[in-house]
């Protein structure tokens, strides 16, 4: 039997995605075990990240600063913006080193079952963006789900008036695909094969 201060440490980190109970359990053995080289150091990081964690106020991008790292990288091609549902897609994106240019982060889909509409979403904003001037293609890099199309084709309406070239992936992605989830093969080759939005 553990003391309620492990236990509570241990369901804290069960609630983690990708972690059940037994894993948890196994990860705090680890932790125990290794004070030094694993307790003491995912201490400093979790207090690190948490003391400078900020959303970016331009594209949506979790980071330490904002605007974020990516927004603020002078090597990336300012004209292509690449709109993503979750901080996971850009992430997923970023990790390959696949796009080119900048982001917008939407913050979720369209859903009418979970109640989500377009003023919950960073929709405006993105229009907003794109009306300023300066991006000359936006590639929708929603996911292949019912929800993600949905809003997909919302987007492309509302940008429909502006001098924009729109591009959706290609559909080497799987039918209720999603991007955090593909590996980078698959990701590279929707991202390559991207055609415009019908
Ligand atoms: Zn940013």
């Amino acid at each position: 039997m553990a003391a309620p201060e492990i236990d509570a440490l241990t369901q804290a980190l069960a609630r983690l995605p990708g972690l059940g109970p037994r894993s948890a359990r196994r990860a705090v053995l680890h932790l125990l075990k290794r004070r030094e080289t694993a307790l003491v150091p995912l201490i400093a990081a979790l207090t690190t990240v948490e003391a400078r964690l900020a959303t970016c106020s331009n594209c949506g991008n979790v980071d330490t600063r904002d605007p974020c790292a990516v927004c603020t990288d002078p090597r990336r091609d300012q004209t292509s913006l690449c709109v993503v549902e979750e901080v996971a897609d850009l992430w997923a994106l970023d990790r390959a080193r696949l796009f080119p240019g900048r982001y917008h982060v939407l913050g979720g889909r369209l859903s009418a079952l979970d109640g989500v509409r377009p003023e919950d979403l960073s929709i405006d904003a993105l229009v907003g963006r794109v009306a300023g001037g300066g991006i000359d293609e936006v590639v929708l890099a929603m996911n292949v789900t019912l929800e993600g199309q949905t809003t997909m084709h919302f987007i492309a309406d509302r940008l429909s008036s502006l001098p924009v070239r729109v591009t959706q992936l290609a559909h080497g992605m799987p039918v209720g695909g999603e991007l955090d989830y593909l590996d980078e093969g698959t990701l590279a080759q929707a991202l390559r094969a991207r055609r415009p939005v019908q």
